[in-house]
């Protein structure tokens, strides 16, 4: 099977959104933005033994090289439309590829996102997305927009993907519910979008609460006061820190990727209506000052978020 048969074999679906004038199958893709739209794009890559176990199941890796990029449009407020993908295969395994190929055509259908284009070459497994996506232009949720009294909100629950990850390397069986938040986390792109007009600032949590929203903070020049009993944590990340009082999993975890945004006080109220609109649980964590300093409320251990090096 050479590299075209494979693309034709796998990767080739029907096009579903018709702002997509051409797909897969000539140098480029093209798709229109609708007048007074911005392009949106970001690119994410998924490394094995990096970002996955050897023995991952190609359906889950599918959905969630898909779902960590549709995770960063959210946090931009914007609506997700098209992608590429870049994948980097050891050998011409046909069952990786049916069980990898059909995973990510089901999650592209769920998502409302088209495969356009993209590469495959030989070497160590490796899968990168480029998303891309629209927004209204001026609109786009920013990092840099928090301001002083903003609150301070995170979606979901903290911890329970790291805590999976935890069981997983000590030999520990995990949950079902722990391993879906590991491996199919749910990309919050419909609050995302309805947020653009209420939030400030925004971040999707990936590398861990404390490191992701102090991104927020350096590039808006502010800092923050956030309770540490107030992170969002489920029975299980709750049974771990009742006995070992370590918060490290909700606070510097990673492999979340729900949303940390901030707004103004008066959107309070608009906020909460949302979150039981979309029933996604949005939980307000602390108050954005002007000290440029990170302080954790409540709390005096360590904490040690995700570094990529
Ligand atoms: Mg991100």
């Amino acid at each position: 099977m050479n590299e075209f048969d494979l693309i034709q074999s796998y990767f080739n679906w029907q096009i579903t959104d018709q702002a997509i004038d051409l797909g897969v199958g000539d140098d480029a893709a093209l798709f229109n933005l609708e007048p007074g739209h911005q392009l949106v794009t970001s690119t994410d890559t998924l490394v094995e033994g990096v970002h996955f176990f050897k023995d991952s199941s190609p359906a889950d890796i599918a959905y969630k090289a898909l779902a960590v990029n549709l995770s960063d449009i959210a946090a931009m407020g914007a609506v997700a439309k098209c992608y590429t993908l870049s994948l980097t295969l050891p050998k011409i395994n046909q069952n990786w590829l049916k069980e990898f190929s059909s995973s990510l055509k089901g999650s592209s259908r769920l998502f409302n996102v088209n495969l356009v284009g993209g590469d495959t070459t030989r070497g160590p497994l490796n899968i990168t997305i480029s998303m891309m996506g629209s927004i209204e232009i001026d609109s786009p949720i920013l990092r840099s927009g928090a301001r002083v009294e903003d609150d301070i909100y995170v979606t979901g629950d903290l911890g329970t993907a790291a805590l999976c990850l935890k069981k997983i390397e000590e030999g520990v069986k995990p949950s079902q519910n722990e391993l879906n938040k590991l491996n199919r986390p749910i990309p919050r792109l419909e609050l995302g979008s309805a947020l653009k007009k209420l939030a400030n600032s925004c971040i999707d949590v990936s590398d861990g609460l404390e490191q992701d929203l102090s991104h927020i903070l350096k590039s808006s020049d502010m800092g923050a006061v956030i309770e540490i009993q107030k992170l969002p944590i489920d029975d299980s990340v709750g049974k771990y820190i009742n006995k070992t009082h370590d918060w490290s999993l909700p606070l510097s975890g990673g492999d979340d990727y729900e949303l940390c945004f901030t707004a103004d006080i008066s959107s309070r109220d608009k906020i909460m209506k949302l979150s039981q609109e979309l029933k996604i649980k949005v939980t307000k964590i602390g108050v954005i000052n002007s000290s440029k300093k990170l302080v954790i409320d409540g709390y005096d251990g360590q904490t040690s978020s995700y570094q990529h090096f």
